[in-house]
């Protein structure tokens, strides 16, 4: 496959439906991550970032490795940082990435 940037939505649908037919969901939003970056919702377990499409690890809060985290909006966390993050947040962010302020029961 031809690596090229994907610089809207309607063009990462159009490699997308070239390509998922043989992929369920998990693997495509492995691809949707690997063609325009992890999404900046994710979500946060023990300490460690997890990206909110492709749930890869991103980074946890203990090391310095999670690079994105002043960016980041938490699913379920729904603070002042998170909902000013969110504003910030694009299609790229948003695209098969749950709602992070559904309520959780
Ligand atoms: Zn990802
Ligand atoms: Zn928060």
């Amino acid at each position: 496959m031809k690596q090229k940037e994907i610089t809207s939505e309607k063009e990462l649908k159009k490699v997308l439906k070239k390509i998922s037919y043989k992929f369920g969901n998990k693997q495509r939003n492995k691809i949707v991550c690997s063609l325009i970056g992890h999404s900046r919702i994710s979500t946060m377990c023990f300490g460690y970032r997890h990206c909110g499409r492709c749930e890869e690890l991103l980074g946890d809060s203990l090391g310095s490795t999670d690079y994105n985290k002043p960016e980041a909006v938490l699913i379920g966390h729904n603070c002042k940082t998170c909902r000013a993050n969110y504003k910030k947040c694009t299609w790229k962010d948003k695209l098969y990435v749950p709602d992070p302020f559904k309520k959780i029961k």
